[in-house]
C-alpha cells in the first residue's frame, strides 16, 4: 500500500489525466501508483464511467432537439408550400379569367360596325358621348352638361377623306380645324390585355370579384384607385370608376358607363353637320 498522501495527489490529478492534459512524467507516476493502489484505480474507472454517461445524456438531448427542429421545419415548409400554392391558384385563376375576357373582346375590337355610348360623370359635369362607326367612317357627338358652365357640344364627323369638327358653346357655333383636332373615333374599350403574360402581370396587380353592373353580369377588377367592370359575356367595359385621390388632385370619383351595339349602324346614322350653320374659326 502506498502512502495516503500519494493517493490524494493522484486523485486530484485524475480529471486532467483523463482529459490527457497531464505530461508524460505525471502519467508515468499515476500509472506506477495504480499498479499498487486499487482505490485510486477504482476512482479512475468510476470517473471514466460517469463521463461516458454524461456524454450519452448530452448526445440524447442533442438528438431530441434535432428531431424537434426537423419537425418544426417540416411544418413550416408545409405552411409555406400551402401559401405559395394558394397564391399560384389565385393568380392562375385571375389570369385565366382575363385571358378568357380578352379572347371574347377580340371580335368586338376588330369590328368596324358598332355604336358606342359613353356616359362620364365627374363632380358636376356629365358628358354623354355617342359614336356611330361604320368601316373607317364615323360620327361622334359629345354633349357636356355642367352646372358650372354652359352646355357644350362637339361633333366629329369623318366620311372617306372628309373630316369635319364642329363645336356649339354659349350660343355660338364654330367649325374647328379638323386636321389639327384629335381623332373622334371611339373604339370599344376592354380592360384586359392581349396575351398570357400581359394578363399574368395585370393579375398580380388587381383583385377580381363577380358582380352585376348596369344589368350585366360582370367581373370587377379592383386595382389601386380604380374599379373596372367588364361584361362576362363580351369582355367589354361596362363601367370604370377612377377613385378620387389627392395624388392626381381628383376631388371626386370619375365614373364612365359604357354601352355597345354591334352591326346596327347604317349610313343614315352618320349625319354630316351642316357646315353653313357654323362659323369658321380662324387659327
Ligand atoms: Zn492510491
Amino acid at each position: 500500500m502506498k502512502e495516503k498522501k500519494d493517493c490524494k495527489i493522484v486523485q486530484d490529478l485524475l480529471p486532467s489525466y483523463i482529459d490527457g492534459l497531464t505530461n508524460e512524467e505525471t502519467n508515468q507516476f499515476i500509472k506506477e501508483h495504480m499498479k499498487d493502489c486499487d482505490e485510486c484505480l477504482k476512482v479512475l474507472e468510476d470517473m471514466k464511467k460517469e463521463l461516458k454517461q454524461d456524454k450519452k445524456k448530452v448526445s440524447k438531448q442533442e438528438v431530441d432537439y434535432m428531431k424537434k427542429y426537423k419537425r418544426k421545419m417540416t411544418v413550416l415548409k408545409v405552411i409555406i408550400g400551402i401559401i405559395i400554392l394558394g397564391f399560384v391558384l389565385i393568380i392562375g385563376r385571375r389570369t385565366a379569367i382575363m385571358v378568357s375576357l380578352s379572347n371574347k373582346a377580340k371580335n368586338a375590337i376588330l369590328s368596324d360596325n358598332y355604336y358606342a355610348r359613353l356616359q362620364s360623370y365627374q363632380g358636376n359635369t356629365l358628358v354623354i358621348t355617342e359614336s356611330y362607326n361604320k368601316g373607317d367612317n364615323y360620327c361622334t357627338t359629345m354633349n357636356y352638361y355642367s352646372n358650372q358652365y354652359q352646355d357644350r357640344k362637339l361633333i366629329f364627323y369623318k366620311n372617306g377623306e372628309e373630316k369635319i369638327v364642329v363645336s356649339e358653346y354659349e350660343g355660338e357655333k364654330y367649325q374647328l380645324d379638323a386636321e389639327h383636332m384629335i381623332d373622334g373615333k371611339i373604339g370599344p374599350v376592354t380592360y384586359v390585355s392581349e396575351g398570357f403574360f400581359a394578363n399574368l402581370q395585370y393579375a398580380l396587380l388587381v383583385g377580381i370579384r363577380t358582380t352585376y353592373c348596369n344589368g350585366k353580369e360582370c367581373y370587377v377588377l379592383l386595382g389601386d384607385g380604380y374599379e373596372r367592370y367588364i361584361d362576362k359575356e363580351t369582355g367589354l367595359a361596362v363601367r370604370t370608376i377612377e377613385k378620387s385621390t389627392k395624388e392626381y388632385n381628383r376631388e371626386t370619383d370619375w365614373v364612365v358607363d359604357y354601352e355597345y351595339q354591334f352591326n346596327t349602324v347604317e349610313d343614315s346614322h352618320l349625319v354630316k353637320p351642316d357646315v353653313s350653320q357654323y362659323q369658321k374659326l380662324q387659327q
